[in-house]
């Protein structure tokens, strides 16, 4: 840790700006060496043509005689340019002193020549008698460049500037880049501080633009959302399981206190409160399991992903376990299929679901004790409905049911058993396998639960 905090660290921005601008640099230079290298040999083998051209001009000249001596005369000589001449022995004939004697050659030859700072242009040609072809001497004309050390020079300059302000403008806009592509960064960093010490602080990242950081602010605040909701809920479910746990736990000390006061003589009390605290221990074994029910509900997707079931089959044969069960209940079953339905679910689970809702309609029914069960489908869903003509559910309280402890009527729903669990493992059952739960209700005249599944297979019965 202390080592890391040591360490100098350089910012990521300076890091990104000086790689672009070393890159810049690196490839104006290697392109301005190239054009300045093609430019150079251009130049070049422009002077040297222009050369050839004067040595033919003044070979035609000397080529009429037999042999050069210092008669012969061979125009001026330029500031610029220098022209002498040699016999065939390489000696000066007229022209330049400083070249007194030069090597005699076999053909043709310009060559380049540093002379001070600047180069110079030397061609050295052999003069031959135009009839005989015969070699009568050496022609050498040296060339002052000038043109050419010039255009070089201007060049080198213009590519220098060109390359430092290639490099400069190139290292701002890198930097500016980093900085707007780091912003988020920065902005991402401040919020999760934020958070971090008020985690339920309404703090976002602002987003004004529309692009790829955009989509990362959206998706960075949908997370810090989708993970506050997540912990709202987790609070929520302890707060309610407590509260759930508080009532049998409470009956259960009232009958000890009792029984430890003066109950324990009496058979009849000792009896009475031994039976109510059994009672309420069921109850919490009844909550524990739907709780872990529920639990296990979350996690479907992960477990029974693969798992597949015959509808009709399951249908049928809870329809037959509640008839024999609750005889006391007119049970009729409306099968309207043609064909047996296979879908993505497990088994027990589409049980499960099952008797949560016709235990439900079997619970809330006191006065009229019909129960409707009707299966269809068509070539996409199959659909499932329990109807009972019972007490009903009232609109304002519709939307609620599936909340987890949610009971329209606590107390009398805890007498006969529930704990507010059952809808919202149905409901998060049906979620879980691509199904869609509906309600239709009318107090004091029923209710229909209807679920629908997507078919994966269906076969002729
Ligand atoms: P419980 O265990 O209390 O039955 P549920 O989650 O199954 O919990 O149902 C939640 C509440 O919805 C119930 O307390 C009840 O008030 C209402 N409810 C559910 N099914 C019916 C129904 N068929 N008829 C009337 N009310 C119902």
């Amino acid at each position: 840790m202390m080592e890391n905090e040591d360490k100098r660290r350089i910012p990521l921005k300076w890091k990104w700006n000086l790689l672009i601008t070393g890159a810049t640099l690196i490839l104006l230079v290697l392109f301005s060496l190239i054009v300045f290298n093609r430019v150079s040999n251009v130049l070049i083998n422009q002077a040297k043509a222009g050369l050839n051209d004067q040595a033919v001009v003044i070979n035609k000249q000397l080529g009429k005689y037999n042999q050069i001596d210092k008669q012969i005369k061979i125009g001026e000589n330029y500031p610029q340019q220098r022209v002498s001449i040699y016999d065939p022995h390489g000696k000066l004939i007229s022209g330049n002193r400083a070249y007194e004697q030069i090597k005699p050659i076999q053909s043709d030859r310009i060559t380049i020549v540093n002379d001070q700072h600047n180069k110079r242009l030397v061609g050295l040609f052999l003069v031959k008698n135009t009839k005989t072809n015969k070699l009568i001497g050496y022609l050498r004309i040296s060339n002052k460049f000038n043109n050419y050390n010039k255009i070089r020079y201007k060049l080198l300059e213009t590519l220098f500037i060109f390359v430092l302000i290639g490099v400069i403008i190139i290292s701002i806009l890198s930097y500016w880049l980093a900085a707007k592509l780091l912003l988020p960064m920065n902005e991402i960093q401040k919020t999760i501080n934020v958070l971090k010490t008020d985690p339920d602080s309404d703090q976002r990242l602002e987003i004004n633009s529309n692009d790829e950081l955009s989509d990362l602010g959206v998706v960075f605040n949908g997370m810090i959302d989708q993970t506050q909701r997540y912990i709202h809920q987790q609070q929520q479910f302890v707060e309610d399981v407590s509260h759930e746990l508080r009532t049998p736990v409470a009956v259960i000390q009232g009958h000890l206190k009792l029984l430890l006061r003066w109950g324990k003589d009496d058979p009849k009390v000792l009896a009475e409160s031994l039976n109510a605290s059994l009672q309420e221990t069921k109850r919490m074994e009844s909550l524990v399991t739907e709780m872990l029910d529920l639990s296990r509900a979350e996690q479907i997707e992960i477990n029974y992903g693969n798992e597949i079931a015959n509808v009709n089959e399951v249908v049928n044969q809870v329809y037959n376990d509640f008839k024999m069960l609750h005889d006391d209940f007119t049970f009729t079953f409306d099968d309207d299929t043609y064909y047996e339905s296979y879908i993505k679910i497990y088994r027990n689970h589409l049980e499960q679901l099952l008797i949560i809702l016709l235990d439900n309609a079997i619970k809330y029914s006191e006065t009229r004790k019909e129960i409707h069960l009707s299966l269809s489908s068509n070539t996409n869903m199959v659909s499932i409905s329990v109807q009972d003509f019972g007490e009903g559910i009232s609109k304002e309280n519709l939307d609620k049911v599936f909340d987890r402890f949610f009971r329209v009527d606590k107390a009398r729903s805890r007498n006969k058993g529930g704990n507010g669990l059952g809808l919202a493992i149905a409901n998060r059952l049906v979620k879980a396998y691509q199904g869609d739960i509906s309600i239709e209700s009318s107090v004091g005249y029923g209710t229909i639960f209807q679920v629908s599944f997507p078919i994966l297979k269906q076969d002729p019965k």
